[in-house]
């Protein structure tokens, strides 16, 4: 039974406030969204894992999963029901038996209830997780009581949702034939087509993210336990230099910069990008950036530099580590570099996981002193602070 995930993070995000919206914004170093599509990608029964996203947020999507295998992310519609309709819609190619449609706002979605849905779909077409209600209810229409709700009957509902493909790929189609709009849940477009639901076991944890203070709070959360999960801390330092030659710009960190000359290397000679892999490289003991890519290797002739860096990220991931923080410092007396550093810090933040007041970028002249001084290269020195578990 072939399972494939519709991650649906359509909506506009306003309503968590923040400069972008909130399943793009980071918890614990990590885009909201990333942390849903790793949960799902790493499920041993998911297959397939498709996207659907808000229109205009191509550049954040595509910065937020840097580096992961995913197919294209389908532009969602005016609201979440066709949003969802779109997501499955994308699927039909590849027909999976199951799907299962979920908010990218609940980050926090474990292995256990994506495998309870997928299990109790043996025996169903539809299943949703949910959780008991432990208060107690009341039916108050205008604020007075009419009467007291038998609360043993009563469910919070959560995502993923889960259906046989073909049922709700139907019943999405029929809802948007006959213009029947506004479900808020892939469940109640089950029910409209005349689909029993069942319920199965949520968590908890797996709550939804939806004001700036749920994204806050989970931040700090998350990297609370980041933090205190990694107690060995260990640091690490670059340091590259490269000699100028006759070009029209020079790419550091990975920010293309107009020049007059450009920076001699068998890369695109990011210079400040190698002192930072170096830096990583470093700090958990592996070997520098020349023994992973040996320059006389003809693949990494012209290659962008963040290649080796993820690389060097990969490998602190291997063990389980974060980068707590970087530090680089940049010798150059042209071109100028401060008018860059916003631009290469929001390049950095996404390879390195980390949110960008975590990177710290300096430049410096020599003064003219030296060779940095009579303008012969660019130098940079990096420093990195990783945590690991013991
Ligand atoms: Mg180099």
């Amino acid at each position: 039974m072939s399972v494939a995930a519709v991650i649906v993070a359509g909506g506009s995000g306003l309503r968590a406030g923040g400069e972008i919206p909130k399943q793009y914004q980071l918890i614990g170093g990590k885009p909201v969204i990333r942390w849903t599509l790793e949960a799902f990608l790493s499920h041993p029964d998911v297959s397939h894992v498709q996207a659907v996203i808000g229109q205009g947020h191509e550049d954040l999507f595509a910065e937020a999963t840097q580096g992961m295998e995913l197919p294209k992310a389908v532009t969602g519609g005016a609201n979440r029901q066709d949003s969802c309709r779109l997501g499955v819609e994308a699927l039909a190619g590849i027909k999976p038996h199951r799907v299962l449609i979920h908010d990218a706002a609940r980050p926090f979605i474990s292995h256990q209830v994506i495998s309870n849905v997928i299990s109790e779909l043996d025996r169903g077409d539809a299943v949703i997780p949910g959780l008991p209600v432990a208060d107690t209810m009341k039916f108050a229409p205008g604020g007075v009581i009419e009467r007291t709700v038998d609360r043993g009957s009563m469910w919070f509902v959560q995502t993923p949702q889960g259906f046989t493909f073909d049922k709700i790929l139907e019943a999405h189609r029929r809802a948007a034939r006959e213009g029947r709009m506004g479900f808020t849940d892939d469940a109640a477009v089950a029910e409209f087509a005349g689909m029993p639901v069942r319920i199965t076991a949520g968590d908890q944890a797996n709550r939804k993210l939806t004001t700036s203070h749920d994204v806050r709070t989970a931040d700090s959360e998350v990297s609370a336990r980041l933090f205190v999960e990694r107690p060995d801390v260990r640091n690490g330092q670059g340091i590259d230099f490269h000699v100028f030659e006759p070009g029209d710009g020079v790419t550091l960190c990975g920010v293309k910069i107009p020049h007059t000359e450009k920076l001699k290397g068998h890369s695109d000679a990011d210079v400040a990008m190698h002192a930072l892999t170096d830096a990583i490289l470093g700090a958990i003991g592996e070997a520098d950036i020349g023994m992973h890519f040996p320059p006389s290797d003809p693949k990494w002739k012209g290659a962008p530099s963040s290649i080796f860096l993820l690389k060097a990220v990969e490998l602190l991931g291997a063990r389980k580590g974060i980068i707590a923080n970087a530090d680089i410092t940049i010798l150059a007396e042209a071109p100028r570099i401060g008018p860059h550093i916003a631009a290469m810090k929001a390049m950095l933040a996404p390879l390195l996981q980390v949110a960008p007041e975590r990177i710290g970028i300096k430049a410096t002249t020599t003064e003219e002193m030296g060779a940095i001084g009579r303008k012969e290269g660019i130098a940079a020195f990096a420093v990195a602070t990783v945590r690991l578990p013991l």
